[in-house]
């Protein structure tokens, strides 16, 4: 059956939704539809005044803001943690506010990847987005491993998809380690965390996931599912802003452990003043910290955090998959003729959170659509990801994407543009 093509269906679908009303709390950007959430969120206006409190607190406190500030800083990462944890399925203190992605992984490999006899090897994937890579090469050198030798990377049958099934006849009892993102940062596939985890434990294989494009967006149930560690930035879906501090995760049964990157925030909090030279390491993910916490960087979460608790992690998912179900239908009634492929996973439960569709002049129609008013992304060499957020974007922005697109096309508008792409995509 095909979905009703009438833009008074997108206005009937809005009028239905209950997440309809969070669009006014962002500041969307002016005569422009927005689909590049899950590179960038966007600002919200209690993001804003939450980091406009921090300034307020520092003008007032001084360096007394870290502990009388309305959101005391020395206390910020932990109770920013805490505020994270319902949307990864953790405990409190099994989760904290820190670092970027790629630090945050380091420091996750300098502490569980142990390398021992004939269990060396770090298993992780072909599609998988470049600095997670670069971090493991780094690892596996400082060890004086060759990533060549060590690092197995599984294949994707159709340059999309990693088939798990591929994932788990991997799991080598050479394999010491594996990471893994939960979704592909560019087909949108989202692979199956628990039947993963499953398999890495019972080959006693610890085994971490990359959130970046699943917080935010789709519920996880990490403490459950027994994940050993996960790591997340939180620009995308979580809306802190350029650069915003990321987090991880970190096991109860592992907490305790010794941080493989020591500093001076990887300590009990009651005795990092005293100044000992012997590192007394917190019992929980605040261990993993190392140094002072960028603040103004990570107040805005105070904010944003605010809405995705207030909204649920279970109505946001259940948003964005109409959303991009919608995004997808208009696509398959509209623009298939003009030689678009849709390349993320159909099902529900294998699909994230943007759309991605794929096409030989994807260089050149993104920068028409920039100049039409929609704000998409590109991944060289041929794809376009279209992200329709559960918090800010509406059915009927859906609806007027697919119509500038199918514009674009019927006018051939975007041969006006040069088929490569911009520094920044
Ligand atoms: C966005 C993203 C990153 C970026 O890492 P940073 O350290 O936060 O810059 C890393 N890995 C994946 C999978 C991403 O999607």
């Amino acid at each position: 059956m095909s979905v009703p093509q009438s833009i008074y269906h997108a206005k009937e679908l809005d009028r239905n939704d209950h997440l309809n009303g969070f669009k006014d709390e962002f500041y969307t950007p002016e005569h422009s539809i927005y689909m590049d959430g899950n590179s960038l969120g966007l600002l919200s206006k209690r993001a804003e005044s939450a980091l406009l409190q921090s300034m307020e607190d520092w003008k007032t406190h001084g360096i007394n803001g870290w502990t009388d500030a309305k959101q005391p800083w020395f206390y910020m990462a932990e109770e920013l943690g805490k505020m994270t944890a319902p949307l990864i399925g953790a405990k409190e203190e099994e989760t904290i506010t820190t670092g970027s992605i790629t630090t945050n992984l380091h420091q996750m490999l300098s502490t569980f990847y142990k390398p021992q006899g004939s269990k060396m090897k770090i298993l992780a994937d072909s599609l998988t987005f470049p600095s997670d890579i670069y971090a493991i090469k780094a690892q596996l050198e400082l060890h004086g491993l060759d990533p060549e030798e060590h690092l197995i990377q599984v294949n994707s049958s159709d340059g999309r998809t990693i088939n798990e099934d591929d994932i788990i006849n991997k799991m080598t009892c050479e394999v010491a380690l594996i990471l893994l993102p939960s979704v592909l940062y560019r087909s949108g596939q989202l692979l199956d965390i628990k039947k993963i985890t499953k398999a890495a434990h019972e080959k006693d294989i610890v085994i971490g996931f990359d959130l970046a494009h699943s917080i935010g967006v789709i519920p996880h149930d990490l403490h459950e599912w027994g994940v050993d560690f996960a790591v997340w930035c939180t620009y995308k879906y979580l809306n802190s802003g350029p650069g915003g501090v990321g987090g991880l995760y970190v096991h109860e049964k592992h907490l305790g452990q010794k941080p493989g990157l020591a500093g001076w925030f990887s300590s009990k909090k009651d005795v990092q003043f005293d100044m000992s030279h012997d590192l007394d390491h917190a019992q929980s993910a605040g261990a993993f910290q190392i140094g002072t916490p960028h603040i103004f960087s990570m107040s805005t979460l105070i904010g944003s955090l605010e809405i995705f608790s207030e909204a649920g992690i279970h109505h946001i998912r259940e948003k964005s998959l109409k959303l991009t179900r919608y995004l997808m239908d208009l696509t398959n009634e509209k623009l298939l003729d003009y030689g678009f492929t849709i390349a993320n996973p159909n099902e529900d439960h294998r699909r994230g959170g943007h759309v991605c569709l794929e096409h030989p002049e994807a260089a050149r129609i993104c920068k028409a659509l920039k100049n039409s008013g929609v704000v998409p992304d590109f991944r060289a060499p041929n794809v376009i990801r279209l992200a329709p957020i559960a918090l800010y974007t509406s059915f009927e922005d859906v609806w007027n994407v697919v119509h500038i697109l199918e514009e674009i096309m019927d006018s051939k508008k975007y041969e006006q543009y040069s088929n490569n792409r911009n520094i920044i995509a």
